[in-house]
């Protein structure tokens, strides 16, 4: 049984989050460090701890995140311009919460993917 973080008291509302949508799959919120104008954190609600732990059971809810990610996005006002959907796994990849979370960032230039 996977350890429950800080993100499952965010979606129960447990704890204080800047919460931008939910659902009965997802749960999206406002990056508490945000790295960009907009820095937004879409996440099933549902702990699934890495990218490696994702199921084919999962897969409506993974697939959730791209479509709320697209809406959050186009109220955000940054669709047109564009923006990055980032979900970093385990330790190489920077991952610190371990509930698997889409980062959307956008609002700026993001410039190179990947810092070298
Ligand atoms: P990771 O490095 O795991 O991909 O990203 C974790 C993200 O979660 C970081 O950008 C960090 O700022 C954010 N974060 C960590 N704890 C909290 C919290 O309690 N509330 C919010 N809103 N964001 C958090």
């Amino acid at each position: 049984m996977a350890e429950e973080t800080i993100f499952s008291k965010i979606i129960r509302r447990e704890i204080p989050a800047d919460v931008v949508y939910q659902d009965e799959l997802v749960t999206a919120f406002r990056d508490i460090a945000p790295k960009a104008p907009t820095h937004i954190l879409i996440i099933p609600n549902v702990l699934i701890p890495t990218a490696n732990d994702a199921q084919p059971a999962h897969e409506q809810a993974l697939g959730r995140m791209i479509t709320v990610a697209a809406k959050i996005a186009r109220d955000e006002g940054i669709a047109e311009d564009g923006y990055r959907l980032i979900i970093n796994c385990n330790s190489h990849g920077g991952q610190e919460v371990y509930h698997i979370h889409m980062h959307l960032v956008g609002g700026q230039p993001l410039g190179p993917m990947l810092a070298s």
